[in-house]
């Protein structure tokens, strides 16, 4: 394995659990676009990161040996992993987000986390770390079930919860890119606020699929859709606009069709770019990336899907169909998101 290629599969020893570590069952681990950008867009040295490391950082399934003094799990639990390991003990993390570990140097792995840096769920077995990396799964739910909701659902999450006070009844939302994070972008704003919502993507697929998952309207990506969200929100602009693209056109896009006082968060990782000046967006609009979700944020979205209020639509592959899924992933051919089952 190598940077700028394609993935392997390998046979690796099964990893046995040391004190305070959890050793989980894999019964799903989702293939994230991001993975795409780690293989074929990065720069070797981008990344902190030793190659080889086993791909997969969306993972539930079940608690298959605990080491000594694990007290919260035991063997045969239904469990998510919470994906972003940091320190577990900088103010960042004792808050919950290890997202945001400010400590990435007492991390086990550089800003990362299985299948990011280290080995992660595209395998029979996932060594965690530490148990707070696990929650237990409401009792209706499924690991494969669950195994997206830990990065494209968490992530969406995060970034529609801080922008809340945004999605009032009278507000617009527009979710730009339906794909694996984006259709349950789509739900996430439905389900938590009665905001307006307009999807916008450039596969006719994914705006059948945001129709169904509850968008308002749906518009193509294209020359157009800024005029198109102007006349859909009445000349006024759209509150919160969350770009799970990234790429220089729909950051463009972003930014033209905000409200003042909105929000444009950049979620995507294409490496798009534009310039920031007074003038370039409406007065008091806000400008950010996020970056992953926190662990009560975990708990609340799997609460929320456990109610029906939100689910994953996946298509599942078996492990040794992985390489297939990202092929799919990559030419677009996959209806929100890739999920393997060992
Ligand atoms: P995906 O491939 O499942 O979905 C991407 C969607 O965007 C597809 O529906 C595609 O048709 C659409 N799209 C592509 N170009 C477009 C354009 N110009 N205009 C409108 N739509 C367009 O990908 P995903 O797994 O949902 O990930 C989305 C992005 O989010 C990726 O860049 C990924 O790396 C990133 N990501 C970021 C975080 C984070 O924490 N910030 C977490 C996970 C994923
Ligand atoms: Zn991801
Ligand atoms: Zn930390």
């Amino acid at each position: 394995m190598d940077w700028k290629s394609e993935p392997e599969l390998v046979e690796v020893p099964d990893p046995t659990p040391g004190p305070g570590q959890v050793l989980v069952k894999i019964g799903g681990a989702g293939a994230c676009h991001s993975d795409l950008h780690l293989m074929h867009d990065f720069e070797p040295g981008m990344m902190p990161w030793q190659l080889p490391f086993t791909l997969g950082h969306e993972n539930a399934g079940w608690v298959a040996a605990v080491g000594a003094g694990v007290g919260t799990v035991t063997e045969g639990d239904a469990v998510a992993v919470y994906g972003p390991w940091g320190c577990g003990t900088c103010e960042r993390c004792m808050g919950g987000a290890e997202n945001y570990c400010e400590n990435p140097a007492g991390a086990p792995v550089l800003s990362g986390g299985a299948g990011l840096g280290m080995d992660g769920g595209m395998a029979e077995y996932l060594l965690v770390p530490a148990e707070r990396l696990v929650v237990k799964l409401p009792e209706s739910m499924t690991p494969v079930t669950a195994a997206a909701l830990t990065d494209a659902g968490l992530t969406p999450y995060h970034a529609i919860r801080r922008s809340w006070p945004k999605l009032t009844p009278t507000s617009t939302a527009v979710v730009i890119g339906v794909g694996g994070l984006g259709h349950v972008a789509v739900q996430l704003v439905k389900a938590t606020t009665a905001a307006r919502l307009i999807a916008v993507d450039n596969r006719s697929e994914a705006l059948e699929l945001a129709r169904e998952m509850g968008a308002d309207h749906v518009v193509r990506s294209d020359e157009q859709a800024v005029e198109a969200i102007w006349e859909l929100t009445g000349g006024r602009g759209a509150d919160v606009l969350l770009d799970f693209v990234g790429a220089d056109a729909t950051i463009e896009l972003a930014r033209a069709a905000a409200r003042p006082l909105g929000d444009v968060t950049i979620v995507g990782i294409a490496g798009g770019s534009v310039p920031l000046s007074f003038f370039s967006q409406p007065y008091e609009v806000s400008i950010q990336t996020t970056y992953w979700g926190t662990r009560p944020e975990l708990v609340e979205l799997l609460d929320l899907a456990a109610r029906g209020l939100v689910h994953v639509e996946s298509t599942t592959y078996p492990l040794d169909d992985a390489l297939q899924a990202y092929r799919d992933l990559r030419a677009g051919r996959v209806r929100g998101r890739a999920v393997i089952v060992p």
